[in-house]
């Protein structure tokens, strides 16, 4: 078992399915900023008028936590292909403090109670639904562990912890509803709506990220251009409606074959971009290779297809996407001129990588 499997890559998948959800999770860090700042800010006063009332313990607790949070929470999440995981791990450590400092401030009596239900409208901007109502239910376990802490001075004053329940769910609604209108007006601008897959809008901006991160690392990033053969055939021959159907199946069995870090763009008609973080050219035109063999087999809609694909990568100073997308690009038209139906690396020699010459790259 590696880490592929652990429950927290598992919940992030779930929290954050598409790579639409994950744009959206970077871009969002930014908009978030000040509203996280001014919590900080807010918090940290309260927690200095209390200090005489609950001991000075809290402010220290709460504020090394904050430290550590943006120390490593925020910086990680720009720099890791998963930032889902980083953001369920944040929550979560988030909410486990606030309880500990609320069962030892009075417990179901606590005035820090309200604070668990911060982390939710959090949560309902970054993953949308399913976010919103996994958070109320942590949260709301939260408050049944403080609750459990001293059960005797629930029973004896249940308000303070009943009265944060109306507060979570609004919260937890109100959230939802407003995510779901930011979200269907995304999807409209940012997805392919025939595939699904992403447009071409929002990829200069992501490219520039990728590219800033690899530099920083070191690492190489790989361009596939992929077009599919003689595609005006197949809608003059079985209609432009089959041939939408053929396109949708191509997208998800493209999406299938790459990992969820792996951004894949439908850049209009019949052709499509693949960006591989970290993949250099080798192992690039080994998976371009992957993907030509999967669409050969795939018969979409029982309709016989090929695709033509061409491949470059760059690393360091290399890493302009203009001039990245040209070699792939170029790449491309040499795979169309030696004949369809194969793999062009850029720089190669132009006769199209023979399958049998293509490195045999497997996940
Ligand atoms: P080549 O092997 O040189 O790429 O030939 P091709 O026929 O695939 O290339 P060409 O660019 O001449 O034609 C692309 C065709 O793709 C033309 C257009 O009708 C079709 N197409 C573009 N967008 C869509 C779409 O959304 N749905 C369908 N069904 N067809 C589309
Ligand atoms: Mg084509
Ligand atoms: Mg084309």
């Amino acid at each position: 078992m590696g880490a592929e499997d652990t429950w927290v890559k598992r919940l992030a998948a779930f929290l954050c399915p598409t790579d639409g959800d994950r744009e959206r999770l970077l871009e969002l860090e930014e908009t978030l900023r000040t509203p996280r700042l001014l919590t900080y800010v807010a918090v940290a006063a309260t927690l200095v008028a209390l200090g005489p009332f609950v001991g000075w313990w809290l402010p220290l607790l709460l504020g090394g936590l904050s430290a550590l949070y943006e120390l490593i929470i925020r910086r990680g999440i720009q720099a890791t292909t998963h930032p889902a995981m980083l953001i369920v791990c944040g929550f979560t450590m988030n909410l486990a403090v606030t309880a500990i400092a609320a069962a030892l401030s009075g417990g179901p009596q606590s005035p820090l109670l309200p604070w668990l239900v911060i982390p939710i409208i959090a949560l309902a901007g970054r993953f949308g639904s399913r976010g919103v109502w996994w958070g109320t239910g942590m949260v709301a376990l939260a408050i049944l562990a403080v609750i459990a802490t001293d059960v005797p001075a629930f029973r004896h004053d249940p308000a303070p912890a009943l009265v944060i329940m109306p507060l979570t769910i609004a919260l937890a609604s109100f959230g939802s509803a407003l995510n779901f209108a930011e979200l269907r007006q995304r999807r409209a601008s940012a997805l392919d709506p025939l595939t699904g897959l992403l447009n071409r809008r929002s990829l200069p901006d992501r490219f520039g990220e990728l590219a800033e991160q690899a530099r920083l690392s070191g690492e190489p990033i790989a361009l596939i251009v992929l077009d599919i053969d003689h595609f005006k055939r197949i809608n003059d021959e079985y209609g432009h409606s089959r041939g939408d159907t053929v396109l949708r199946e191509i997208a998800t069995a493209l999406r299938g074959e790459l990992r969820s870090f792996e951004l894949a763009y439908r850049l209009g008609g019949e052709e499509f971009l693949i960006v591989l973080p970290a993949i250099d050219v080798e192992h690039g035109t080994g998976v371009a290779e992957r993907l030509r063999r999967c669409l050969a087999a795939l018969y979409p809609d029982g309709v016989p297809i090929t695709a033509s694909l061409g491949v470059s990568a760059g690393r360091g100073d290399d890493l302009a996407f203009e001039s990245l997308f040209d070699a792939a690009d170029r790449a491309l038209y040499a795979a169309k001129d030696a004949g369809r139906d194969r793999v062009c690396t850029a720089g190669g020699d132009g006769a199209g990588d023979r399958p049998d010459r293509v490195a045999n790259f497997v996940r």
